[in-house]
């Protein structure tokens, strides 16, 4: 196999969830670019098909299922229409994310529940749907769009980063389960990433000065350098890379 097709998805079938906006969109752009046709999940259906324009643009096919991943019966729905549109699916990633910055003492239960619901359950419900067709094939590759909220404290981020390495734990315990079937899962843990989310909990320069200056690059990160590393994950390239948390944090959890 050549360098070009051990880091290509040429032919590949990705579902991205959170595809509407932020690392998501552009996670469809990266991937599709790369070979793969794209299966958008979001509930916002002009971001969908913006992300559909941007998947055909790049010549592949996109089909989107709008969804709220929040609701228990969501994920899996989801996932039965991907499989019966196109029959298996090669790529799960896990990207949707909720975060509603609050001290302990503040958060409500009904934003703790959310969290947990759109940035852990739907991720185990999602590819627990999806497995049995993975590992049929004997071929799959899940990457599960963590955060670095999963390896140091911040402030306002309690039930985020429980929700987040809560992610961390699952994806070894996929590992676990399915790397005997060739599936390879694995985390990214992306740095302050300029999104609409990172606008929403970092738009404050009083707060982004602080964690900038953290950052030993000393900037926060683009969505395509994510994606890039998504990319990896997905191709061939890293098939024995499995169960593993991937900083893209310009070393700011290296200090
Ligand atoms: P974003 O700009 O807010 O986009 C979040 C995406 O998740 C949107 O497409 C949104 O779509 C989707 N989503 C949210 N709630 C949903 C629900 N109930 N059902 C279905 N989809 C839902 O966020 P982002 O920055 O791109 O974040 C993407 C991932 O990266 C998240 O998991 C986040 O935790 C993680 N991350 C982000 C940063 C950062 O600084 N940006 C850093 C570390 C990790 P709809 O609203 O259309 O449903």
């Amino acid at each position: 196999m050549s360098v070009q097709d051990r880091f290509s998805v040429l032919g590949r079938k990705a579902l991205v969830t959170g595809a509407s906006r932020g690392i998501g969109i552009e996670l469809c752009r990266v991937l599709s670019e790369a070979g793969a046709d794209i299966v958008a999940v979001a509930r916002d259906e002009s971001g969908l098909a913006e992300a559909r324009a941007a998947v055909e643009a790049n010549g592949r096919v996109c089909l989107t299922l709008p969804a709220d991943l929040g609701q228990p019966d969501a994920p899996e729905r989801v996932g039965r229409e991907a499989l019966a549109a196109w029959g298996t699916i090669d790529i799960l990633v896990n990207n949707a994310g909720v975060s509603f910055p609050k001290l302990l003492v503040d958060q409500t239960i009904a934003e703790w529940d959310l969290i947990q619901a759109v940035n852990l359950r739907a991720p185990w419900l999602l590819a627990r749907t999806l497995a049995p067709a993975m590992i049929a094939q004997k071929r799959g590759k899940i990457v599960n769009v963590s955060s670095q909220t999963s390896s140091v404290a911040l402030t306002e981020h309690g039930a985020y980063a429980a929700s987040k390495n809560g992610l961390n734990g699952l994806t070894k315990v996929m590992t676990a389960e399915w790397a005997p079937f060739n599936i390879q899962a694995n985390a990214v843990c992306p740095t302050v990433t300029m999104t609409p989310m990172a606008t929403q909990v970092w738009g404050d320069p009083a707060k982004l000065g602080p964690m900038v200056a953290k950052i030993p690059a000393g900037r926060v990160a683009q969505p395509v350098e994510v994606c890039d590393v998504v990319l990896f994950l997905c191709a061939t390239a890293s098939d024995m890379i499995n169960g593993q948390e991937i900083f893209v944090d310009g070393g700011y959890t290296a200090l």
